[in-house]
């Protein structure tokens, strides 16, 4: 399809217009208006609206904020510098205009949104002020994206993953953020189960860009939120419709029915923040740190977390291997490879005891090798039976489980089995997070919700899952032989707002511990090498296994033992969502350049166009290619690379 850039950029006559807030360099907008006593936003990028007419406000039992008068704005610069330690980038300089808009309701009460403006990111929160009462229940938030459509809904493509039911899946364990997307698909395809979209959300709009919509700063004390249902507005201007989706908060079924739906803050108080990031290009979306830009961290630490790689034998040896014979092959295997962790996944309690880990935390450490043991979450809010259960729900239980680990040299718990965006939930997810920081225990989730910045704000959080992550392809054919497609939308929508625990790089041809039965990998080794920088987490658990010791090229092994899970920068270099990608991360001095391609169209370029778009001359270029049959040489930048379909290639520049 030829893009085509959108003309419809005309406000609604009936609008009042109060103010626009200019990010720096002026380059996006964000205009305030309101239209028959409702107030909306719009966002422009160098004057066309990438976020069209969309409302804001909120319904409570301390008023309703349906119904808005403008009353005034107050805009002020702001800037500042801060460090992550386990993301995408880690020097981060952020600069934005700063708008506090404060709206009544015909009751004279106040609800004022405040506005962070970038130049490519847009983040807005509501702040409700105390006016008698001390808390607050929110019954729905009216907060619209809209984007301007043409009527034959040709012109705004989707990139999505649905909202699940609620008590479905593995043991009721859902929702758990491991949907399939939809790629490119029209605002009118209906979502696969009529409750909308988990965050992140991305959106390309026709020749004009892209637009990425998520959530951060959800702590304890707020819900997760939600895109729920299109629903089509009337847009801008004639020839075009308004193509919009509205903030949900949690469906009342999840957690089997218990617990609410309706966040409750204390007053004054402020919800999470709401995230936009825009461009004409998917570079902004890509390189984005919005989601903490406006966060800050929540507690200070004592304790000093080491980020690195592991092994885990569940992924291809599954239950069977969660017993101290295998645990030691899986100790030695992270000692061979020169990695930090091993991962002992559900049943270790059964089946290697409490009182044997002393002896596998012994034996590790003999080989400096630290572990992580896995937990369930659960609780009542779903059917599982793998154990440990029943402890980390449990205040009690949790600090005493906690004070054992410490004692007996564990670094790091994994706890799975979440199934649910509740307040409540969100409390236990910071609670667990508290604790284990009291005790010197980093913290990984799976089956869990989509982290929210939480990379800043919990100095112990190591990761999440919240992908339909590489346990499906052991379990579906299917899945590997989408596996490219999905591999081409993770590093442009769910990896780029939170890391992501995906748990992957397979070097068996076969799924499988025997590696001659189970499903078949359709995507070449290299292409495995490569997800190891498309996909981000600050403790990367490979999904290789003993005997790739000896089966494996070496080739890869030496990859694995060098590639670093923590990036100094991260850079969009080209791509298009469920395609191809071609992706650079920094560590240091040394850049790492990951292509992948699912589709049948090759995707070619010059390592010189790699070091052109890096901004870098001459500089020694070590490349990794051939597929299946993988060799590692240094190039020139002459060099043409020629990814096919389910390859991969990597170049290590410097
Ligand atoms: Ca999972």
């Amino acid at each position: 399809m030829v893009a085509v850039a959108h003309m419809c950029a005309a406000i609604a006559l009936s609008a009042e217009i109060h103010g626009n807030i200019p990010g720096p360099n002026g380059m996006t907008d964000v205009i305030i208006l309101t239209i028959d006593g409702k107030a909306y936003y719009q966002v422009e990028h160098h004057g066309v609206p990438f976020v069209s007419t969309s409302r804001l406000g909120m319904r409570t039992n301390n008023g309703d904020f349906s119904q808005l008068e403008f009353v005034g704005m107050e805009t002020s610069e702001v800037s500042g510098s801060y460090r992550l330690n386990r993301s995408k980038t880690s020097e981060v300089d952020y600069e934005a205009t700063k708008a506090v808009c404060t709206f009544r309701n015909p009751e004279g009460k106040t609800i004022q949104v405040e506005f962070r403006v970038g130049r490519h990111d847009v983040a807005f929160r509501y702040i409700l002020p105390r006016e008698g009462a001390g808390s607050v229940r929110i019954f729905e938030e009216l907060t619209e994206f809209s984007f301007n459509d043409s009527p034959e809904h040709d012109f705004v493509k989707t990139y999505l993953t649905p909202q699940s039911d609620a008590m479905i899946g593995w043991m009721r364990t859902k929702p758990s953020y491991e949907e399939y997307y939809g790629v490119g698909k029209p605002v009118t395809a209906p979502s696969e189960y009529g409750h909308g979209y988990t965050f992140p959300c991305l959106f390309q709009l026709g020749g004009d860009g892209w637009v990425l919509v998520s959530e951060t700063g959800v702590d304890g004390r707020f819900c997760g939120s939600r895109l729920g249902e299109y629903y089509e507005t009337s847009g801008n201007s004639e020839g075009c419709v308004g193509a919009t989706y509205r903030v949900e908060y949690p469906m009342p079924e999840e957690n089997n029915g218990n617990g609410t739906s309706e966040p409750a803050i204390a007053l004054p108080g402020a919800t999470p923040w709401r995230i936009i990031t825009l461009g004409e290009t998917l570079k902004p979306i890509v390189e984005t740190t919005v989601a903490w830009d406006v966060v800050e961290p929540l507690y200070e630490t004592a304790n000093d977390y080491k980020f690195g790689k592991g092994t885990w034998s569940w992924i291809v040896w599954q239950d069977g291997s969660i017993r101290m014979e295998d645990q030691k092959k899986y100790v030695d295997l992270a000692s061979a490879m020169g990695f930090n962790y091993t991962l002992v996944d559900n049943w270790w309690d059964r089946t290697i005891g409490h009182d044997a880990i002393p002896e596998l935390v012994d034996y590790a450490r003999e080989r400096n090798v630290e572990l992580f043991l896995w937990y369930s979450s659960s609780g009542w809010w779903n059917d599982i039976e793998q154990s440990p259960v029943h402890i980390m729900s449990n205040p009690i239980l949790r600090k005493k489980e906690m004070k054992w680990l410490r004692d007996n040299g564990i670094k790091g718990i994994k706890v799975d089995f979440f199934g649910g965006d509740k307040q409540e939930t969100m409390a236990l997810y910071e609670a667990i997070l508290s604790d284990a920081d009291d005790h010197g225990l980093m913290v990984i989730f799976h089956g869990c919700t989509l982290p929210r910045g939480w990379e800043k704000m919990y100095p112990n959080y190591v990761g999440s899952e919240a992908v339909r992550a590489s346990e499906n392809l052991v379990f579906s054919q299917y899945e590997c032989d989408q596996e490219a497609q999905a591999a081409c939308l993770h590093p442009f929508i769910r990896n780029t707002v939170g890391c992501m625990e995906f748990g992957g790089c397979f070097l068996n041809e076969r799924l499988e511990k025997s590696n001659t039965r189970g499903t078949i990998r359709r995507t070449t080794d290299v292409f495995q090498l490569a997800t190891c920088v498309l996909f981000q987490n600050p403790i990367q658990n490979f999904a290789i296994t003993p005997n790739n010791l000896d089966d494996a090229p070496a080739v890869c092994l030496d990859f694995l033992r060098e590639v670093p899970t923590t990036w100094d920068e991260t850079r969009y270099i080209d791509g298009i969502p469920g395609e191809f990608v071609v992706l650079a991360r920094r560590n240091g001095d040394r850049w790492y350049v990951a292509a992948a391609n699912a589709t049948d169209t090759p995707v070619e370029f010059k390592v010189k166009d790699v070091l052109d778009a890096l901004g870098l001359g001459k500089a020694d270029v070590r490349l990794i290619d051939g597929g299946n049959d993988p060799s590692s040489s240094d190039v020139g930048a002459g060099k043409k690379l020629k990814v096919c379909r389910n390859d991969g290639a990597v170049l290590i520049i410097g």
